[in-house]
């Protein structure tokens, strides 16, 4: 049972093919035996033991919610009330939340169990999960060679994948929800800026991060997307538009839809293999009765240099509270400065020192014009781009990232090269819009390769309907068992 889509497990709930206690016991079971992922930072496998059992009676006297003792996994920078959360930082390795964040405080009010806290790069800085202080996280698709599975979600991403979990949270600065997917052979969605609350999630950049969910299907993101979605009063960015019932798009026919391919996004140096499973995701959009339409994004070339001055300036003062004062990891030291500068060079790692060096750059007096200004004009550039490109087409079909999953000990070196994992994924957190990557094959060396679709903003039921029509042709495997 535990490789069922949280749609087939809903239904096996409910008609009691199994009960929620059972169905939880195996996904600790599992999380135990493949702990060589190392995916989780934390397990709470005691308060999820008590949270089905509970379950298991509402379902028994017909009270069950929307997700009713449905085990998922979460992201280690969702605040969860009274169970630690460390975003993959030593500043916070024994920060108990006061309080819930929104879309957690969402999912368990629908009757979902919490299996634990996915691992993930410090701060959500990274696209491979190997800045996080709690190690690396395995790719489960790793055969000959240990494989990385993108980042910064990339424990949620191989719990999804290993079926260590239903399904997960995850969040998307620049592409942490997308690229880990991909990378790891699931559906991740990253909603429109402001569609769920960032209420209670660690910030990272501010005016980019959104939370979204990892899943096995479309189907189940867009099951899950109704749940944490909507406007909350905790989060002033957060959005009172309606908000639809995303599963009922899943499965509708894709007839007429113009999907546009944007010729920018085909780089230097990108796989070739993924090159031919974008052309091959187009045919089969076009054989779904899809029309396909080339498109021009002139200022895409823009949107990572932009993106790196953008989300290291919002860091750099959201990072400002760790101070070893208010709560977190606090280092000795005589005098206060010296324990504000002891405490954030023992607590932070070397990327997140990084991203602060940067942030605090472009927003100094004699760069501030230069940088980062200058970068919110091509932001400005960038949406203009899409809002026009979205007049001719209904979404958008790219691949998610120039490559598949690298090995351990092969990834880039340098932090640029790094960051180029991003180049097709920050584009929608710098214009604020819906992306979904979809599983669409594997590559010679079986790695998985996804492919993007964007939307306009608040349309995320356009990339629930193209993306179940991508899902149901590609046909993409599930990962079978590991070996063990
Ligand atoms: N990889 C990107 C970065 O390191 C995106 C991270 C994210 O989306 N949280 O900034």
């Amino acid at each position: 049972m535990y490789n069922l889509s949280l749609h087939e497990i809903r239904k096996g709930l409910l008609s009691k093919k199994f009960s929620s206690l059972e169905l939880t016991r195996c996904f600790i079971n599992r999380i135990e035996k493949f702990c060589d992922l190392n995916a989780f930072i934390t397990v709470s496998a005691d308060l999820a033991l008590e949270s089905a059992e509970r379950s298991d009676k509402r379902i028994a006297d017909g009270k069950s919610r929307g997700l009713e003792g449905i085990p998922l996994a979460i992201k280690d920078l969702f605040l969860t009330k009274g169970i630690r959360t460390t975003a993959g930082s030593k500043m916070l390795e024994n920060f108990i939340p006061p309080y819930e964040s929104t879309v957690t405080s969402r999912l368990l009010g629908a009757g979902a169990i919490f299996l634990g806290k996915t691992n993930m790069d410090e701060f959500a800085m990274g696209s491979a999960n190997v800045t996080s202080y709690y190690g690396r996280v395995v790719n489960p698709w790793s055969r000959d060679k240990k494989l990385v599975p993108g980042g910064s979600s990339g424990g949620s991403a191989a719990a999804v994948a290993a079926h260590l979990c239903v399904a997960a949270t995850g969040s998307d600065t620049g592409g942490s929800v997308r690229q880990p997917a991909a990378f790891s052979g699931i559906v991740g969605l990253k909603p429109t800026y402001g569609r769920c609350s960032r209420y209670g999630m660690v910030a990272f950049a501010s005016s980019l991060d959104q939370a979204g969910p990892m899943t096995k299907t479309v189907r189940d993101a867009a099951i899950l997307l109704k749940i944490i979605a909507g406007y909350d009063e905790k989060d002033s960015t957060s959005f009172t538009e309606e908000v639809p019932d995303f599963e009922s798009f899943a499965g509708k026919s894709i007839k007429g839809l113009k999907i546009g391919i944007p010729k920018e996004y085909r780089i230097p140096g990108m796989s070739e293999e993924v090159i031919d499973f974008w052309e091959k995701g187009a045919a089969l959009l076009k054989d779904a009765g899809a029309e396909i339409v080339d498109v021009s994004l002139p200022y895409s070339k823009y949107a990572l240099p932009a993106y790196y001055i953008i989300a290291t300036a919002e860091a750099s003062s959201n990072l400002s509270r760790y101070d070893g004062v208010r709560y977190g990891f606090r280092a000795g030291g005589l005098t206060l400065n010296e324990i504000y500068e002891n405490t954030r060079a023992e607590g932070f790692g070397d990327e997140v020192k990084r991203r602060i060096l940067i942030g605090t750059y472009v927003l100094s007096a004699g760069y501030y014009d230069a940088y980062y200004i200058k970068a919110l004009k091509v932001r400005k550039l960038i949406r203009q781009d899409f809002i026009s490109t979205f007049e001719k087409v209904d979404v958008l079909l790219t691949p998610t990232a120039p490559t598949s999953a690298f090995a351990f000990n092969e990834e880039p070196q340098d932090p640029i090269t790094m960051y180029l994992n991003d180049i097709f994924t920050v584009t929608a957190n710098i214009a604020g819009l819906p992306g979904i990557s979809v599983p669409i094959g594997l590559d010679k060396l079986g790695r998985p390769i996804g492919l993007q679709l964007l939307a306009p903003h608040f349309r995320e039921e356009l990339l629930v309907q193209v993306g179940a029509a991508l899902e149901e042709a590609a046909n993409f495997p599930s990962l079978k068992e590991m070996g063990r």
